[in-house]
């Protein structure tokens, strides 16, 4: 029997979690969770039992018809093979297998070891400053291309960019803004000062950090004034917006599914300590990965995390160049 999906609007920021879409869904096709709404458009029949409940207009029958909606069966109508599809701009997480959130690693793993393996060569070793300056950029900034690639085509599969990974406009009241920038400040202090405490800790007992965790930026980039252009480019701009895109909505979104909210926030954040392939970093790069992987599960969506993720590293771009400079 082939199954017609409704087409359903979703606004977990509306919803008051009362649970009555979940009772009256007979496929078990849906799950509310703390900060999403997730349908399962394998199971969901379309009978729109779930819209009739929702007093809260937390889900709504769409109304325009979509490409993702589209995109869930085949040409000959039989469903594609590659798990679920996300509903588009519905401003829930979308859901992603297990299968697509190992590819997202693989590829990410594979540009870290290339991109280690070319900085720690002895051919960029042996190059002048300001020439080994300008190829360290240019092999940072390949290294952040062939992890978006992959993420650019598994867009195509979940509604286009920006609902795919949760970076889309949200509508919601102004005091939740509020709310969510007092999160995103207190947890950069909390952090912050959990690193530092960490550094003066380890230190005391003789573990000395590596150069990059030393806050020495500016010999990876230069100390001038366009070492700083090109250490904010890409260490608080580009890096977070594909760090936050892989730890945080793929892989969270990917494990949640599986394991729920807390486990698929412990798992991310230790593959993002893991990520930094440093034991030094470990602990306060898992520390962060926590805080950003509670802060996009609680918060809906993945600005409040990235604008965390970019102050954090601006701080230690500023410090890095402040020290520079004294
Ligand atoms: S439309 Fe019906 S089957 Fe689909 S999620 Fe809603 S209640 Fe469940
Ligand atoms: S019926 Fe609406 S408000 Fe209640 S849990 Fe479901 S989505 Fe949320």
């Amino acid at each position: 029997m082939t199954r017609t999906p409704a087409r359903l609007k979703l606004s977990p920021e509306l919803c008051d979690h009362c649970g009555k879409c979940m009772e009256r869904c007979e496929t078990g096709a849906l799950k509310v969770g703390v900060s999403y709404i997730y349908v399962d458009w394998r199971k969901c029949g379309g009978c729109l039992a779930c819209v009739k409940v929702c007093k809260s207009n937390a889900i709504q029958e769409r109304v325009t018809h979509s490409a993702p909606q589209r995109r869930s069966t085949t040409p000959s109508g039989r469903r594609k093979s590659s798990g679920r599809a996300a509903p588009g701009k519905s401003g829930e997480h979308p859901g992603w297998t297990l299968q697509e959130a190992a590819i997202v690693l693989a590829v990410v793993l594979l540009a870290f070891v290339a991109k280690d393996a070319a900085l720690t060569s002895s051919f960029v070793g042996g190059l002048s400053r300001s020439m080994g300056i300008f190829l360290r950029a240019v092999v940072l900034g390949l290294f952040y291309v062939v992890q978006l690639l992959p993420l650019l085509v598994l867009a195509r599969r979940h509604g286009g960019f920006a609902p795919a990974y949760g970076l889309e406009r949200r509508e919601g009241p102004w005091w939740r803004v509020v709310v969510t920038t007092g999160f995103v400040l207190g947890l950069l202090i909390i952090t912050r000062l959990f690193t530092a405490f960490y550094g003066a800790l380890v230190q005391y007992f003789g573990w000395s950090p590596p150069a990059a965790a030393a806050g020495d930026l500016t010999d990876v980039f230069g100390g001038g004034s366009a070492g700083l252009v090109l250490a904010v480019l890409l260490v608080v701009f580009v890096g977070p917006l594909i760090e936050e895109i892989v730890f945080r909505s793929v892989l969270l979104s990917a494990f949640r599914e599986r394991w729920g909210d807390w486990a698929a926030i412990l798992l991310s954040a230790s593959l993002f300590g893991l990520y930094h392939f440093s034991a030094w970093m470990f602990l306060p790069a898992f520390a962060l990965g926590v805080a950003l992987g509670w802060l996009a599960n609680s918060r809906e969506g993945l600005w409040p995390p990235l604008v965390l993720h970019a102050l954090y590293n601006g701080v230690a771009v500023a410090a890095a160049f402040y020290v520079a400079a004294a």
